[in-house]
């Protein structure tokens, strides 16, 4: 029997319907500015994207388009400024920034109060104390996907292979924090015999960028399966995973697309909301 399916779409939009649910109970509208520096065409996309989603929820998007000959300078003023704007309640600068630009510097500048992305070290660091915050989207959104089909994480093997402060960091906090419960651990870069590390997962976690790396091979049976990976290649874009191979093997996969990609970019709205919610109130 092939792997159940874990759709993506579906999770994002109940999660946009309860943004959408939750903005139209408030006296205001909550406001998302977005910031995009350079012409790099995947930014483009993804910022599109967001604006849309913001849209359809009933959130205002404030668009802030520069070009790739923008200072640190000027884009840490133009920070400061939505730092105080009253109408702003989350801001995204969407990375990588061009080089040149410092963009630790830029995401430390933001308000944590206003950091959507949930990438401020305050934020992080509420993370590592298992304090409310505002969550990284990405992370986020994996953790509503395993919720939402009702995977058993306590007591669990998780494995997360990558080790990004953008992904795998964050998330095996997430998984291994109180309540939540599952014993993590996090493959690399300089993992030795990776295979027989992900073979002892009950949730495998792949956020590396490289496509097909997980193979059939790097499966337990009825393994839940968690593909990151983005990977744009001459066959369209593909995870990090071998699709076809594992999920006649895994007991439930996200499918790229139509997987964890939606679940950020619909987190990125549940921030927002929070984030207007705890400023505001
Ligand atoms: P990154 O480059 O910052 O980190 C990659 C990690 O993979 C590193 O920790 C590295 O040690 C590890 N790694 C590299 N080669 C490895 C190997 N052979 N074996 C084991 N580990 C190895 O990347 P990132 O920002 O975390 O992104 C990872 C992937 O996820 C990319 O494809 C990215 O496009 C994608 N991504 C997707 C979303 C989404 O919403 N779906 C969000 C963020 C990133």
């Amino acid at each position: 029997m092939g792997a159940r399916i874990l759709d993506g779409k579906v999770v994002a939009e109940a999660v946009k319907g309860e943004v959408a649910s939750l903005v139209s109970e408030l006296p205001y509208q909550p406001g998302l500015a977005t910031v995009l520096v350079g012409d790099d065409p995947a930014s483009h996309t993804y910022v599109r994207g967001k604006r849309r989603d913001a849209a359809q929820v009933g959130i205002a998007s404030i668009h802030h388009e520069l070009s790739d000959a923008t200072n640190q300078h000027d884009l840490e003023e133009l920070i400061d400024g939505l730092n105080s704007d009253e109408s702003i309640d989350g801001i995204l600068v969407q990375l990588p920034l061009p080089p040149g630009l410092d963009s630790e510097r830029i995401v430390e500048r933001i308000d944590p109060s206003k950091d959507v992305d949930g990438l401020h070290p305050y934020n992080l660091g509420l993370l590592v104390l298992d304090r409310p915050g505002l969550r990284p989207c990405t992370p986020g959104g994996i953790m509503r996907i395993l919720d939402h089909y009702g995977i058993a994480i306590s007591g669990a093997r998780a494995v997360i292979v990558g080790r990004s402060f953008l992904v795998g960091r964050p998330l095996a906090l997430m998984l291994a924090s109180r309540g939540v419960d599952a014993t993590v651990s996090m493959a690399h870069s300089r993992t030795t015999e990776l295979a027989s590390v992900t073979r002892e997962a009950d949730i495998l976690v792949a956020a590396v960028g490289s496509p097909g790396l997980i193979t059939a091979d790097h499966i337990k049976e009825g393994a839940v399966v968690v593909d990151v990976g983005i990977n744009r290649t001459d066959a369209g874009v593909v995870g990090d995973v071998d699709y076809e191979a594992v999920s006649a093997i895994a007991g439930a996969i996200t499918p790229v697309p139509g997987g964890v990609g939606l679940m950020t970019r619909a987190m990125l709205l549940a921030n927002t909301v929070a984030a207007a919610k705890a400023r505001r109130s």
